[in-house]
């Protein structure tokens, strides 16, 4: 796991520090000091950490981390009456432009 702050956006309100304190830590009023290759236990409270910064400064790359299989498909109609009805629906919510 890899960790990017920019510092040019990062406003120092520390709730990093406060999520993840063994990969982020203030210094002083405003100064930030980070792990820039935490280790994949503290992956969870990275995550956090980067969800939780009010101005998106954080940015984490999980390229090293393992790739979980993919899902199971999940099947919803066993038999052929998809194929003899013919019929699906799509629900959503559409609103128009004004
Ligand atoms: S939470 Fe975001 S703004 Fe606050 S110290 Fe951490 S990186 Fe900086």
């Amino acid at each position: 796991m890899r960790v990017v702050v920019d510092l040019t956006k990062c406003e120092g309100y520390a709730q990093c520090a406060f999520l993840a304190p063994e990969a982020f830590r203030m210094v002083g009023d405003e100064a930030l000091l980070f792990d820039p290759a935490p280790s994949a236990e503290l992956g969870e409270k990275v995550l956090r950490a980067a969800a939780a910064c009010p101005v998106q400064a954080l940015q984490v790359d999980l390229a090293d981390l393992p790739v979980p299989p993919p899902a199971e498909t999940v099947v919803a109609a066993t038999d052929d009456r998809l194929r003899r009805e013919g019929r699906i629906v799509v629900a959503g919510l559409w609103k128009a432009a004004t």
